[in-house]
C-alpha cells in the first residue's frame, strides 16, 4: 500500500508516529513559508503542513500542487499549536508535517468544485459523475447504501435465506411496464427482455424447492420518467414458501427495525412507531384518499357528505346525489389565508381534476366562508364538530366523485404539511397497507388488469368471485410496505395452482393459447408440486434516500441517468455500428423522431 493510515483516521494519540497517506489535495493554501495541503481520502480530510525548514523539497512540490492532484504524502504526525485545533474536523487537533510530498498524478481544474457543497448543474455532476462522486456527501450516500444493503444481506442469511442470483436475459415478464428488449443474434427477429423484477423466476425458485430466497436485484422498466424513477433500480426481492401474508409482514417488520437502529447513529433517523401501523386499502384511501399516506402528520380527511346532502348549496348536494363525496381537510392555523393563499390551494385541487375548494375560516365567533349562507346553523356546527376544526383553523371543502376528491385531498394533504412543516424529517413512519382489491378495470382496453401482477393470490373467500362473474369485488392477498409517504416496497401471496392461475388468466382476458404461449413455464411448474409461497420486494433505491434524506433516488445511485434515460458520461443510449445491426438481423426505418 502507498499508505499507512487513512488521511481520517489521524488523532492525537498518533503523534509522533511516521505516517505515509495518499489522497487527494482537498485545499492548498500557501502562506508565504509554510504550505499547508489539506489532504482527503475516502475516510476523511488531514493536514499537512509542508515546512521548507523540514524538507525543502517537499515543500517546493507542495508549491506545485493544485487542488485534486494526487499525492502521496509522508511524515509525522504533531499535535496542533494551542489555537490552531480545528474543533470542526475529526483530525483537527494534528496535523502532518511533510518529510516527502511525491505527485502521483496532477489534475486539471474540475468542472465541479470538489471541496464547496453548493449547488451544481445536474448535467454537469452526471456528465462528471466520477467528479461528483468524489464529493463528501456522495461519498457519504453510496457508503451508506452499502451499509444497507450489507446488513439486509447478514440478516436475511442469519434467517436462513439463500441469495440466488436470476439471469437478466430472459422472457418479457408482466409488471405493468413496458420492457427493455435486447435482439437475438443466434435467433433472427427474437428478443430477450431484461427483467422488471424476477418474479416468476422466484417463484419457480420457490417450485425447486430453496423455501426462501432473496436477491438484491437489478430490475428494469421502461417507463416514462416521471417523478423520481430510473430505468433501472434495485429491489431487495425475496420469496419465502410455506407461509403466509403474517409471516411476509413479521419478517420485514424485523428487518427494517433493526436496520434503522443499526444505522441510527450514521443517519439520525428514528422510527416513529413499532409495530408498524397497518390500514386497508379502502382506510388509507378513506382517511388519506393515498395508499400510500405519509403518516408523519395528521390532517386526515373526513366524510361530511351525510351532513350536507340536504343543506342549500347545490354544489354539495348535487355531487352527493350523483353517488360523490363531499369531504373536508382541516389546515391547522390557517384561518387568516390570504385570498392568494386559497386560490393556490384551490389551483392545486383543481389540477388533480376537482372543479374547486370550498374553504370555511374558523374564526372567533364566527364562520366565514363564502357558502356559510347556504347552510343552516345546525349545518355548519356539525361541520365543526365532525372535523375538530378550532378557532383559527382553515376547513378546506371538495365535492366530486371518490377518486377525484382523494386525489385532490392527498395532493392538498401533502401541499400544507410542507407550507407547515409537518413532516419531520427525522422520523421514519413505516406502516403496511393491506387487502388491495384484486383487480382494476381498465377502461381504455375493456378489460381487468391486476392490481399487483397477475400472479397474485385472491383471497380465499374471493375466488368464488372470479368464477361467478363478479372479480370486481375481490381482494388480494397483497400487501404495501408505505415509508413517509412514499411506497418502499409491495409483494403478495401468490397463487400455486395451475386451475387458479388459468382462472386469473382467463380474468384478464388472456386467452388459453396466449396463457400457454406467454406462461406455458409457470403453469406447467404448477403441476409438479408447487408449494404454497408468496414474497415481497422492497424498493433499495428509495429507502436509502430516505435513509440519506436526500429529495431524490438518484442521489444514491452511483451512475444515474437522466429523466430522458440518458448516460452523460458514456453518452448511451448509442448508435451502434451497420456491423452489429446486420449481425442482429435488424433493419432501421426510423420515423421522423430518429434519424437514419
Ligand atoms: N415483483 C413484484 C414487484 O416488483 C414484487 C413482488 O410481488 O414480490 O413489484
Amino acid at each position: 500500500m502507498l499508505k499507512t493510515h487513512g488521511c481520517g483516521e489521524l488523532r492525537a494519540g498518533h503523534a509522533g508516529q511516521v505516517v505515509a497517506l495518499a489522497g487527494w489535495v482537498h485545499r492548498r493554501r500557501d502562506h508565504g513559508g509554510l504550505i499547508f495541503l489539506d489532504l482527503r481520502d475516502r475516510s476523511g480530510i488531514v493536514q499537512v503542513v509542508c515546512n521548507p525548514a523540514i524538507s525543502a523539497e517537499a515543500h517546493q512540490v507542495a508549491s506545485q500542487c493544485r487542488n485534486e492532484y494526487v499525492l502521496q504524502v509522508r511524515g509525522t504526525v504533531q499535535c496542533r499549536p494551542q489555537g490552531l485545533v480545528n474543533p470542526d474536523l475529526p483530525t483537527g487537533e494534528i496535523e502532518v508535517a511533510a518529510d516527502e510530498v511525491t505527485i502521483l498524478n496532477p489534475a486539471k481544474t474540475t468542472p465541479i468544485y470538489i471541496n464547496v457543497e453548493d449547488e451544481v448543474d445536474e448535467a454537469v455532476r452526471l456528465r462528471y459523475r466520477y467528479l461528483d462522486l468524489r464529493r463528501p456527501r456522495m461519498q457519504r450516500n453510496i457508503i451508506l447504501r452499502h451499509r444497507v444493503v450489507k446488513f439486509i444481506r447478514d440478516y436475511l442469511d442469519a434467517q436462513g435465506f439463500i441469495e440466488i442470483e436470476t439471469p437478466i436475459l430472459i422472457k418479457s415478464t408482466p409488471e405493468g411496464a413496458r420492457d427493455y428488449v435486447v435482439p437475438s443474434r443466434v435467433h433472427p427477429g427474437k428478443f430477450y427482455a431484461l427483467p422488471q423484477s424476477p418474479q416468476q423466476l422466484k417463484q419457480l425458485l420457490m417450485v425447486a424447492g430453496f423455501e426462501k430466497y432473496f436477491q438484491i436485484a437489478r430490475c428494469f422498466r421502461d417507463e416514462d420518467l416521471r417523478a423520481d424513477r430510473q430505468p433501472e433500480f434495485t429491489q431487495l426481492d425475496l420469496e419465502m414458501s410455506f407461509v403466509d401474508q403474517e409471516d411476509v409482514l413479521q419478517l420485514i417488520e424485523g428487518l427494517f427495525t433493526a436496520l434503522v437502529r443499526e444505522l441510527e447513529p450514521e443517519t439520525g433517523k428514528r422510527l416513529q412507531q413499532t409495530p408498524f401501523p397497518r390500514l386497508s386499502y379502502d382506510e388509507a384511501m378513506a382517511r388519506y384518499g393515498t395508499d400510500k399516506p405519509d403518516l408523519r402528520y395528521g390532517l386526515e380527511l373526513v366524510d361530511i357528505s351525510d351532513l350536507v346532502a340536504g343543506c342549500g348549496f347545490r354544489v354539495f348536494t348535487q355531487t352527493v346525489a350523483e353517488g360523490g363525496q363531499v369531504k373536508a381537510l382541516v389546515a391547522p392555523g390557517c384561518a387568516a389565508y390570504s385570498r392568494r393563499q386559497v386560490d393556490e390551494l384551490t389551483s392545486l385541487v383543481q389540477k388533480q381534476g376537482a372543479g374547486g375548494l370550498v374553504t370555511v375560516a374558523v374564526q372567533e365567533g364566527e364562520l366565514k366562508s363564502p357558502v356559510t349562507r347556504f347552510l343552516s346553523g345546525g349545518e355548519l356546527e356539525a361541520m365543526v364538530q365532525r372535523t375538530g376544526a378550532r378557532v383559527g383553523d382553515l376547513i378546506c371543502i371538495v365535492a366530486d366523485q371518490p377518486p377525484v376528491v382523494a386525489r385532490a385531498l392527498d395532493a392538498l394533504r401533502r401541499e400544507l404539511a410542507t407550507r407547515l412543516s409537518l413532516a419531520d424529517p427525522n422520523l421514519l413512519a413505516f406502516c403496511w397497507v393491506l387487502d388491495f382489491p384484486l383487480l382494476e378495470w381498465n377502461e381504455e382496453e375493456g378489460r381487468w388488469n391486476a392490481v399487483h401482477h397477475p400472479f397474485t393470490s385472491a383471497k380465499d373467500e374471493d375466488w368464488v368471485l372470479l368464477e361467478s362473474g363478479d372479480p370486481g369485488r375481490a381482494k388480494a392477498k397483497a400487501y404495501d410496505l408505505v415509508l413517509n409517504g412514499w411506497e418502499v416496497g409491495g409483494g403478495s401471496i401468490r397463487i400455486h395452482r395451475r386451475e387458479q392461475q388459468a382462472l386469473m388468466f382467463r380474468t384478464l382476458g388472456i386467452t388459453p393459447q396466449e396463457a400457454q404461449a406467454q406462461f406455458g413455464h409457470m403453469l406447467e411448474a404448477f403441476e409438479y408440486g408447487a408449494p404454497p409461497h408468496g414474497g415481497i420486494a422492497p424498493g433499495i433505491d428509495r429507502l436509502v434516500a430516505i435513509l440519506a434524506g436526500e429529495p431524490n433516488i438518484k442521489e444514491v445511485m452511483a451512475f444515474p441517468k437522466t429523466q430522458t434515460a440518458m448516460d452523460l458520461m458514456t453518452q448511451a443510449p448509442s448508435e451502434i455500428s451497420p456491423r452489429q445491426l446486420a449481425e442482429l438481423h435488424i433493419c432501421l426505418t426510423l420515423n421522423k423522431v430518429g434519424q437514419a
